[in-house]
């Protein structure tokens, strides 16, 4: 019989699933699209799982990282606004269907749980920046995820960059949200008339009304000199406030992630140099940058990851994820 763990990624638009092996070996992952009544959702995912298991199977658990407010120690979504779903106990919801155990975290964790698990046990103290939508973080010190009091952790998109900056949807000023998210990056670019640049953009059959994060990246390239200073202020904004964050946690480790990380090495390289230019020398000599490795796979890879954390699958297992 196989023994296999899942892992489960709960966005607001798909639902990822991943089937592990106990070596960590990556044997299946799929997608779902999101049911917009999340109290449908457990069965609905639990249906999908059980016809794509192998037919004999014995499943150690069900990891899952889903965006909103979790207690984690009692398997409970106290908040997830995409889904609405409000005080909802999801282990509660699968035990009508299955005994396999059920772990959850919030997503932001759980995909900082993905890379650190593939960076295979040799850096304790590391952070995952998510560049998206938003900006996220998820923070790992000392081999742990670190939650904070309300699991408030990791929002260093609303560290304030610029107190008369723009109206964060947090309500406040600034934020670094408001300067190096795609949405942040995308209303700087269109502050200005973007001129004929645009018409590289029709080469790529994209108009400004729809204009995107990667279209401005794209832009800046091509010489457009303001869409190039809003890469440039998003940059040094990123470095400023990965300085500081640093000061505080010391971490050994910094990944960027999230779909603006592909904006190429440059923009990574032009992160870690704005990082070292203005971090504390002994930190930034201590502080490495660099591109997050797993993608779209860093949320089904730490769900799996936080079965097998608390199943207390050994430290020879773990580093065996370096085959993933
Ligand atoms: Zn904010």
């Amino acid at each position: 019989m196989e023994t296999v763990i899942v892992g489960l990624d709960i966005g607001g638009t798909y639902v990822k699933i991943g089937v592990f092996d106990r070596e960590a070996e990556l044997i299946d992952r799929w997608q779902l699209k999101t049911v917009e009544d999340g109290k449908v959702l457990v069965e609905y995912i639990w249906n999908s799982i059980q016809s794509n298991l192998p037919s004999e199977f014995n499943c150690e658990g069900i990891g899952i990282g889903i965006p909103g407010f979790i207690d984690y120690k009692n398997k409970t979504i106290i908040e997830a606004v995409n889904m609405r779903l409000y005080n909802f106990n999801i282990e509660e919801e699968f035990k009508k269907y299955t005994d396999i155990p059920v772990f959850i975290e919030n997503d932001a964790n759980v995909a900082a749980l993905g890379e650190f698990w593939k960076e295979s046990g040799d850096i304790a103290d590391m952070t995952l920046i998510t560049l998206g939508t938003g900006v996220g973080s998820g923070i790992i010190s000392d081999s742990e995820i670190f939650r904070g009091k309300k699991g408030m952790t990791g929002e260093i998109g609303h560290c304030i960059i610029d107190v008369d900056g723009y109206k964060c949807n947090c309500g406040r000023h600034g934020c670094l949200d408001t300067i190096a998210s795609a949405t942040g990056i995308v209303r700087a670019a269109l502050e200005q008339p973007i001129g004929d640049s645009l018409e590289l953009l029709d080469d790529q059959e994209k108009t400004r009304r729809n204009l995107v994060a990667e279209d401005v990246f794209f832009l800046a390239k091509n010489g457009n000199k303001h869409c190039r200073s809003v890469i440039t202020h998003a940059v040094d904004s990123l470095g400023l406030a990965l300085a500081n964050y640093a000061a505080i946690m010391n971490p050994e480790k910094i990944l960027i992630g999230g779909g603006i990380a592909d904006a190429g090495q440059e923009f990574i390289d032009a992160i870690a140099q704005a990082f070292h230019d203005k971090a504390l020398s002994e930190v930034s000599k201590n502080t490495i940058i660099s591109k997050a490795r797993l993608g779209n796979d860093a949320g089904i890879t730490g769900a799996a990851y936080l079965v097998c954390k608390n199943n207390q699958i050994t430290a020879k297992d773990i580093n065996k994820a370096q085959h993933l």
